[in-house]
């Protein structure tokens, strides 16, 4: 076994090296390879930690990729997994058949998003899955219904909906379009709400939202309210960055949508279960979906699953034109695996007993004050975030508008005295990344903010050091 794992290490780092023209990116990417692949050996991960190759140990402080949300040791869901692989490992869901716990966590499901209401509930494999299905689903929607031209995306810049064609091309990252031939034609992105970023001078949150807003409506009038089907948001955004929306947005953009009979999809892949200290984040914005994408956190990552809910009205149109246009015709081999399903529904369970999002408004102030305490460092523009989930934007002289030069590679300096310290961060350019376990302990948000700190003192001396060459 140990054999194996490090020839899959060295080729996958063989690999890397060829396809990464970025050397940070590929450390980096090569770190967590290489982790995991002894974490196998050793079943080393730990609560909130994992360990490396050589035994050291790692606050991970992203939650593997922002989902493992329960931490990496919950027996519960060992458990939930084998029990279900000894019952029944496997049931497909077509054609009316499909599995006691598919049903059940589509009841959960249903039952604990109360934002608004859902009516049915469709597994995937992975929250990319699940957006690529919303868009199928309000196309069979609007075709239903007899809108057929009614069938454009409105997404947001630095938007993350995923890597397959049509979730990348949802998402407003260029080095997801680039190389390509991405976004799709139907897919058009409004701005990003980041007021730190793109604020005019002398603009309050309110107003900036107002701009926004008033910049959405200007751009579905442009292209016409009836080629547009739906607008999609995430919450806070996460890879983009970590952006909080800012105040009133959300209501202003809703009013927005609803006033053009646009359907409002909200991906809450990272938000949901927690992490903003609310149950979904939608909760804590007042946000009112007909759609809602769900993956990671639904099962602590600890076997693959996404979802999507659907309100009732999509449901009925889409079941009562089941004769005419002709059954929903889409569905993946493991959509709503026993397997998958059984673990979600465990991990549903803990989230609901433990009161995650309690715990998470409990320890979440000490989180967000102990890091925004260093928003002061002559080296940080911004470090922005909600509950359990944080940003950190390094910037010359404090100024959005001076970014250290690439080559300096900022983020990746914090990183790897992060590193050196014992905690992993996710670092893009010069955004650092954070969204640790929501079982996290008081005192390891001790620990976390204690690391940060150090790392960042040794960042600030060293980007002086730069700067005096
Ligand atoms: N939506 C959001 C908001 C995400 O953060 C992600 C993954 N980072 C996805 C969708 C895509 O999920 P997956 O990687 O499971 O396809």
């Amino acid at each position: 076994g140990r054999a194996m794992m490090c020839i899959r290490w060295l080729l996958t780092d063989l690999r890397l090296r060829l396809s990464n023209s970025s050397i940070i990116l590929h450390a980096m990417v090569v770190s967590y390879v290489s982790m995991f692949a002894l974490y196998n050996v050793n079943m080393n991960m730990q609560g909130s930690y994992v360990y490396d190759i050589n035994g050291n140990k790692y606050l991970d402080s992203l939650a593997g990729l922002w989902c493992t949300a329960l931490g990496g040791s919950e027996p519960r869901l060992v458990k939930a997994a084998t029990d279900q692989l000894n019952k029944l490992p496997f049931y497909h869901s077509f054609w009316n058949r499909t599995t006691k716990p598919t049903l059940d966590l589509a009841d959960d499901l249903l039952s604990m998003f109360t934002a608004s209401k859902m009516g049915k509930a469709f597994f995937t494999n992975s929250g990319s899955e699940a957006n690529d299905s919303h868009v199928k689903l309000v196309w069979y929607y609007n075709n239903a219904l007899g809108r057929p031209n009614k069938k454009k995306f409105i997404a947001r810049s630095k938007a993350y909906h995923g890597s397959t064609l049509i979730s990348a091309s949802l998402t407003g990252l260029p080095a997801l379009h680039q190389k390509f031939d991405l976004p799709a034609p139907f897919v058009l992105h409004t701005d990003c709400p980041h007021y730190w970023r793109f604020h005019l001078p002398g603009e309050t949150e309110e107003e900036f939202a107002t701009r926004l807003a008033k910049n959405l409506e200007d751009l579905i009038l442009k292209e016409g309210p009836e080629t547009i089907a739906a607008f999609i948001a995430e919450p806070v955004m996460g890879a983009g960055g970590v952006i909080p929306p800012p105040k009133t947005y959300f209501d202003k953009v809703q009013a927005v949508v609803k006033k053009y009979d646009i359907l409002f999809i909200v991906d809450e892949v990272i938000t949901a279960f927690g992490r903003l200290g609310t149950m979904f984040g939608s909760d804590m914005y007042n946000i009112k979906p007909d759609l809602v994408t769900l993956a990671k956190a639904l099962s602590s990552a600890y076997v693959p699953i996404g979802a999507t809910l659907v309100s009732p009205e999509i449901a009925a149109v889409v079941d009562s034109q089941s004769n005419k246009l002709g059954s929903f015709a889409h569905g993946f081999t493991y959509s709503g695996h026993p397997v998958a399903c059984a673990v979600a529904i465990e991990a549903l369970k803990i989230y609901r007993e433990r009161n995650i999002p309690d715990h998470v408004k409990q320890i979440a102030p000490r989180f967000q004050e102990g890091l925004k305490a260093f928003a002061g460092s002559p080296i940080v523009g911004e470090i922005r975030g909600v509950g359990l989930i944080i940003g950190t934007e390094f910037a010359d002289n404090k100024s959005r508008d001076s970014p250290f030069p690439a080559e300096w590679g900022v983020g990746a300096i914090f990183g790897q005295e992060c590193q050196k310290r014992g905690m992993l961060v996710r670092v893009a350019g010069d955004s650092i990344m954070m969204s640790p376990p929501l079982t996290m302990t008081a005192g390891e948000v001790e620990e976390l903010v204690s690391i940060y700190g150090e790392a960042m003192k040794s960042t600030e001396m060293k980007v002086a050091e730069l700067k005096s060459k």
